[in-house]
Parts: C-alpha cells; sequence; structure tokens
C-alpha cells in the first residue's frame, strides 16, 4: 500500500496521511475531487436568545453531497481533511459560502450572523486573520456578520500561537466563541486569557440535563462561571421544550438546537427563522422549528 501511495504522489501533498491506510488514501483522493468539483454544501442551524426567542445567528455546518455515498454528514470527512491538510480548501469554501449567504439575508432585511467552525490546523495558520478580513471585504460584509468557533483542544494544541492567531481576529472585530465547552483540557486561567466573548456547553451535558442530575449541575455551574468572567452562554444540544425553559431559568443567554430547528440549506433560512419567531412568546418556543 505504501508504494501505492507513492506512485500515486498523494504524500507528496499530505505528508500526514497514514500512507498504509488504503481507506484513508481513498477517502482523501475522493474529497480531493469532491471539493474541487463543487460537492461541498453548508447547512445552517438556527440560534436564538433564550430571553425573547430570537434568532441572531446561524451555525454554518459542512456537508458532502457524494454522488455514490449521497448527503454525508461531517463526521465522514473532517477527521482526513485535518490529517492531510484538505481542511483549509475546505474551511475557504465555508467561510466564501457563508459570507456570500450572510449577505444576502442582509439584503433581505434579516440582520443574522454566521458561525464558521475553525480545526486546529486552521486555527494555527498565522495568515488565517489576512485572508478573513479579505474575505469580508470582498462581500462588503462589517466583521461583526462573523462568529468563529474554536474548540479548546483546538487551542490547547499550541496555546501561544493561538492566542496570538485569536486576538488578531479579535482585533479585526470578529466574535469569537469556544465550542464544545466541558470536552476539552484547556486550563480556566488559559481560556480566561482568550479574547472570546462566547461559551458554547457541549450538547453531551445539555441534552441529558433534564434526566441527569449532574450535568444540570455543571450546566448551571458553567452558566454562572461564564458569567463571572463576563462571557456570553450558548447552550447546545437543546432537544426538548423542557430544556429550553430550563435554561431559562438558569439565566443561559442562548440556545441551539433540534428544538428550534436542525440544520438546512440557505434558501430555507428566512422563512425558518420567521416560523421560529412566529412561534416564540416570552422566551418560550411553542412549536419546533424543524
Ligand atoms: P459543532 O460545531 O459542535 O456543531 C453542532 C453539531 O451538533 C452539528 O452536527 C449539529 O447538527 C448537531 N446538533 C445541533 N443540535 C443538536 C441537537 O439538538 N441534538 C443533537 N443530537 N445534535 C445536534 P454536525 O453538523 O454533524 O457537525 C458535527 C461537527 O463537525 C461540528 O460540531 C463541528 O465540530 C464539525 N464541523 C461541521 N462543519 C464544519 C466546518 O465547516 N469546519 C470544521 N472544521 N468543522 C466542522
Ligand atoms: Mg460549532
Ligand atoms: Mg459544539
Ligand atoms: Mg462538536
Amino acid at each position: 500500500y505504501a508504494a501505492k501511495a507513492d506512485r500515486s504522489g498523494v504524500v507528496v501533498h499530505s505528508p500526514d496521511l497514514d500512507r498504509h491506510d488504503p481507506a484513508q488514501l481513498g477517502l482523501f483522493g475522493d474529497l480531493r475531487r469532491g471539493i474541487r468539483d463543487g460537492e461541498l454544501r453548508v447547512h445552517y442551524q438556527p440560534k436564538a436568545t433564550l430571553a425573547d426567542g430570537r434568532v441572531i445567528g446561524v451555525e454554518a455546518l459542512v456537508r458532502w453531497d457524494h454522488p455514490q455515498r449521497g448527503l454525508l454528514p461531517p463526521s465522514e470527512f473532517i477527521g482526513v481533511a485535518e490529517t492531510t491538510g484538505l481542511i483549509r480548501t475546505l474551511t475557504d469554501v465555508v467561510l466564501g459560502r457563508a459570507l456570500g449567504d450572510c449577505r444576502r439575508w442582509r439584503a433581505e432585511g434579516a440582520a443574522l450572523s454566521v458561525a464558521v467552525n475553525l480545526s486546529a490546523r486552521v486555527l494555527l495558520d498565522t495568515a488565517l486573520p489576512d485572508r478573513i478580513s479579505g474575505l469580508l471585504a470582498e462581500h462588503g460584509l462589517p466583521a461583526d456578520c462573523l462568529e468563529l468557533e474554536v474548540t479548546e483542544s483546538a487551542a490547547m494544541q499550541d496555546p501561544g500561537q493561538a492566542l496570538d492567531v485569536l486576538q488578531r481576529l479579535r482585533a479585526l472585530g470578529i466574535t469569537l466563541s469556544v465550542d464544545d465547552y466541558g470536552t476539552g483540557h484547556a486550563s480556566l486561567s488559559y481560556l480566561s486569557r482568550l479574547p472570546v466573548s462566547t461559551l458554547k456547553i457541549d450538547r453531551s451535558f445539555v441534552s441529558t440535563m433534564e434526566v441527569d442530575g449532574t450535568d444540570q449541575v455543571i450546566v448551571r455551574s458553567t452558566i454562572e462561571l461564564a458569567h463571572a468572567l463576563g462571557l456570553r452562554v450558548v447552550a447546545e444540544g437543546v432537544e426538548t421544550r423542557g430544556t429550553w425553559e430550563r435554561l431559562v431559568a438558569l439565566g443561559c443567554d442562548e440556545a441551539q438546537g433540534y428544538w428550534l430547528g436542525r440544520p438546512g440549506p440557505a434558501e430555507d433560512v428566512l422563512a425558518r427563522v420567521a416560523a421560529i419567531e412566529a412561534s416564540t412568546s416570552g422566551g418560550v418556543v411553542l412549536s419546533a422549528g424543524a
């Protein structure tokens, strides 16, 4: 397999790829082709304030519309994109789509922001801030349209460099958040030095908080901690009305999850935002968005 990999020339472009794993090699070639052939799709999931149920932004979530395998979730291909460096091209595609879609929503009167996920390899790229400021200028969008989500573990791969890049992104006026909070190993002292404005509590705590007392304690104390540090808190994975109401009671700022709506294509976003806001009363979403 290694010999075959060497002959194909793949290793030249992807020094980290496991040359002995034919499945990974096949997936790498297929993904590279898929990106080139325009098979990536970006779906958007709404995020709303818990106080009044207003949709303030959406998160961009990539999918791969594979010609044989159908629409694939990120878990099927983000890993190989990360190990091979294709993640840079993939992220540029997602950023470009997200900003283009955001500009169209704004033109139709919806002041939504769009959040894009960054892998470690992208976060640690010192050319990222310049590339993003170029993209914003190209789309004629202010920096506060864009939010970037990074995980604790991505930042911890190189804490110094991550801090440097994040500070430059923040200086551009971009909103930064810590994704999947509670699943990584970053120390509180490090996290408190990051120029982030938001913590997103991982859905593994949120989706079970109604039935698991420990998870509810974790969610409640994370909200208190974040607020004490001057951060906003988003709960991910809100799947039921009960969880939504509990989070309102705990003073959480924003929520995202299947209860409000599943990720969907850009064309549907404005109609879904209107439907969610029409069903919202006093912070209670009366019917699920999707
Ligand atoms: P994430 O950034 O934490 O995104 C939230 C994930 O939770 C999404 O899965 C979303 O569909 C799912 N989700 C949202 N609400 C609920 C809910 O109520 N219940 C449950 N069970 N799940 C919910 P998805 O789209 O499969 O994405 C998975 C992960 O893939 C993302 O987690 C993110 O880490 C990564 N990802 C997605 N798009 C990109 C991208 O463009 N670049 C990078 N680097 N990573 C991405
Ligand atoms: Mg995210
Ligand atoms: Mg998350
Ligand atoms: Mg995640």
